[in-house]
């Protein structure tokens, strides 16, 4: 099966908006069908394949929300102020196993089972011992300091619905339910690889020109926050032969293809040929800045990303563009990302019709919005400024001037990355 539909890449040759490009991914990817059984201790990030109802009750039975004493409300309305012998104790993981009478009360503590008959629970704080009874408070409410049983979940309600990422709350959630293992999609494989004469792995042996590669230090920690399994496949030299089989080979065990660097018109740009000879790759000429140019396409069955080399430009695309088609690859359904409006302690000029990511530092600071800097220069291959900012800026195609003190959109790389 095709990963990336080919109707998503007509009029390639057409620049389009960052809006038009999310649009595209939304629609084109093709989730990958497989699913596997996850033992629930493991399944913490992976994505849900089936819809889980609850088979039992949560809470399954009725239990005191306090440290006090269990009464029946019927019996108190009648008769407030009077002394209640205490019939037994009821402990959490050790009902009251006897018999009250309804005038009595039961000593009870927080998680434990209600007895039969009594409904209501006064806090410990709030009682009086008087000759070996109990006096009760007044104004107590029917039901007050009681957990119903279902009050959480309800036997038979839908719990979670496929197409959920399971966090860890959801995770305890399904354990609530008595839980074992559950349906989740396979993981999206990606094979990675950098591109590039000059580039050195860190520890290996410099030489005049060279650089340390540090776009695969990046991206493969960012594809697995997303969720993939990823094949870091190193780095590949600058030729066609090369990274053509290499490209092809990998695509023959992946969902996803994602290179960095080789994508731009340079001599030794042989991302886009490659390519052309071994599948389909689709420029697209999205406005945005960073981030030109970025590649899509497919190998045989597998989608293929190419990155921009610059790792700020291929950082920022992989978080905007890799991010949503993996997750439609991956079979999530909710995509939420919270964002906030913080002011902007900068000011800029830019060019409409195109969207920007600016790498931002947002601080709350002492006042109800919280203030976002930009770095200082806006070279996208600085590195020093991704380890600055704890976010991205995001300015809409429309934008031409941000004053100091407008309010600015704010992506925190903590939505980003999950
Ligand atoms: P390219 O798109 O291959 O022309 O690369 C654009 C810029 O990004 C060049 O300055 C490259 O040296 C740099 N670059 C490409 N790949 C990497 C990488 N993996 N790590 C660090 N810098 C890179
Ligand atoms: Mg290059």
């Amino acid at each position: 099966m095709k990963r990336l539909a080919d109707d998503c890449f007509a009029n390639a040759a057409e620049m389009i908006s960052a809006a038009e490009a999310f649009d595209k991914i939304a629609k084109a990817a093709t989730r990958i069908v497989s699913t596997e059984l996850c033992p629930l201790s493991d399944c913490a990030g992976r994505i849900l394949a089936k819809d889980i109802f609850a088979p039992v009750n949560v809470p399954p039975a009725d239990n005191s929300a306090v440290d006090g004493f269990a009464f029946s409300f019927s019996d108190y309305e009648n008769n407030p102020g009077h002394p209640r012998g205490i019939a037994g104790t009821s402990a959490a993981g050790h009902p009251f196993s006897g018999k009250a009478k309804k005038d009595q009360v039961i000593k009870i503590l927080t998680g434990a089972v209600m007895p039969a008959g009594f409904d209501t629970v006064a806090m410990i704080e709030d009682v009086t011992l008087e000759d070996g009874n109990i006096l009760l408070p007044v104004n107590l409410k029917p039901g007050a300091n009681c957990r119903k049983a279902g009050e959480d979940i309800r036997e038979g309600q839908l719990l979670l619905s496929k197409g959920t990422k399971l966090r860890p709350q959801e995770v305890g959630y399904l354990a609530s339910i008595g839980t074992v293992s559950v349906s989740v999609y396979r993981r999206t494989r990606v094979a990675l690889f950098s591109t590039g004469d000059e580039l050195v792995n860190p520890g290996g042996d410099r030489f005049p020109g060279s650089i340390y590669d540090s776009n695969r230090f990046i991206l493969a920690p960012t594809l697995r926050a997303f969720g993939c399994e990823v094949t870091d496949l190193g780095i590949l030299r600058d030729g066609l032969e090369t990274i053509r089989n290499a490209l092809e080979t990998a695509a023959k065990s992946h969902d996803l293809v994602v290179t960095s660097g080789g994508v731009s018109m340079g001599d030794e740009d042989h991302v886009k040929t490659a390519l052309g000879e071994i599948g389909h790759l689709h420029f697209w000429r999205i406005a945005i800045k960073p981030g030109r140019p970025l590649a899509l396409g497919q190998i045989g069955n597998s989608a293929f990303v190419g990155l921009p080399g610059n790792p700020i430009a291929a950082l920022v695309c992989s978080l905007k563009f890799v991010r949503p088609l993996v997750a439609k690859l991956g079979g999530l359904t909710d995509m939420e990302m919270l964002s906030f409006k913080a002011k902007a302690g900068f000011s800029l000029n830019k060019k409409p019709g195109r969207t920007e990511w600016l790498r931002g530092r947002y601080s709350s600071g002492p006042h109800a919005i919280g203030t976002v800097e930009k770095f200082h220069t806006d070279g996208s291959g600085v590195l020093s400024s991704l380890v600055w900012a704890n976010g991205l800026i995001e300015i809409d195609d429309d934008v031409t001037h941000i004053e100091k003190g407008d309010l600015v959109t704010f992506l925190p790389f903590s939505e980003l990355l999950k």
